[in-house]
């Protein structure tokens, strides 16, 4: 909690390597963009610190195999594998019954796109997505349901044990069993990922343990195509974290995306769509944090949120760092 709350400081901008000739903008748009024109290929985003992991795994990836595909899936396993992630993989806070469940999605820029929610045991949700968009009719399987999935497949089943530090938070818990998110304590720090090769493919993917304590069977934003992970090759890719009830109710990524399409920066596209998540879901604001990071096919980037404490990484060619994201409360 504390090192989430020990942001690294950004120089990401400074020390940028512009790629010359990828924004084939009019001079309009550049001119409206001028303090966000840095634009990298290949270029990878993820949510929060445990994101700069996942990036150095993700871009190895892409170096070894070309697939920002297999990036975006491999990169997000580190954190799903992480004995210290209490908000991603089976390491993950428990739910109000005391069983960890986990949502995740994966999406290519074509549009093909595989998801799982309410998954127990399985120690890489985000391979399971995969398998989902590769071998299956379907979009997302569910429960039971996902989990006979994976043993169909050949993937392990986890014994049902909680972390020491997911029990001993459980057991503070259950002393209330009051259920209130509260912003970027670690009950909600999904890892979003997305991803953009020299050939301007798109990638992405999402995964969690969703938020601590919460209802047994609840499904948040991270599995929902257009919601936690939306990715359009024509325009460009976005992901999400926070709340998922606030995101879901404004189909959050995939607005950040069609925000993109008419025009906006990945930035300000952020930024339109937590003015609307806030619109959507005035009561309680104060208390739900959620956030956006974007990319968008030039190889631009942006990130936004409710309120402060947010942080992504981004990793190009000149190297891995982590950026705070601006927020629309300050305080
Ligand atoms: N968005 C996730 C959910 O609502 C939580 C998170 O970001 O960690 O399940």
């Amino acid at each position: 909690m504390t090192s989430r709350r020990n942001f690294l400081k950004s120089s990401i901008l400074s020390t940028s390597l512009l790629i010359p000739g990828v924004l084939k903008k009019g001079s309009e748009l550049l001119s409206r963009r001028e303090n966000s024109v840095n634009a990298y290929k290949p270029l990878i985003v993820s949510t929060w610190e445990h994101g700069l992991e996942a990036n150095t795994r993700a871009w190895e990836v892409l170096h070894q195999t070309g697939s920002i595909l297999d990036a975006v899936e491999e990169g997000v396993k580190v954190t799903e594998a992480d004995p210290a992630s209490r908000t991603v993989g089976l390491y993950g806070y428990p739910d109000r019954e005391g069983i960890v469940t986990l949502d995740a999605s994966i999406m290519k820029g074509n549009g093909e796109c595989g998801s799982v929610c309410f998954l127990r045991q399985i120690k890489h949700p985000i391979s399971l997505a995969r398998r989902v968009m590769e071998k299956t009719p379907h979009v997302m399987l569910a429960g039971e349901g996902a989990r006979q999935f994976a043993i169909s497949e050949g993937f392990p089943l986890e014994e049902e044990v909680l972390h020491p530090e997911s029990q001993r938070e459980y057991e503070e818990w259950l002393k209330e069993a009051e259920y209130r998110p509260i912003i970027n304590i670690e009950n909600h720090d999904t890892i979003g990922m997305v991803g953009l090769d020299v050939n301007g493919n798109l990638a992405g993917s999402c995964t969690t343990s969703g938020l601590a304590f919460k209802m047994h069977g609840r499904v948040g934003d991270s599995p929902i195509i257009g919601a936690g992970l939306y990715v359009d090759n024509e325009v460009g890719a976005a992901t999400a974290t926070g709340v998922g009830e606030t995101i879901i109710k404004i189909s959050g990524s995939f607005l950040v995306v069609e925000l993109m399409r008419q025009g906006r920066s990945p930035q300000e596209a952020c930024e339109e769509a937590i003015s609307r998540l806030i619109h959507k879901n005035q009561e309680n604001i104060e208390e739900m944090q959620a956030g956006f990071i974007a990319i968008n096919k030039d190889g631009e980037y942006g990130g936004y949120a409710v309120h402060p404490g947010f942080n992504f990484a981004v990793q190009h060619n000149g190297g891995n760092e982590m950026e705070d994201a601006k927020s629309r409360f300050t305080g």
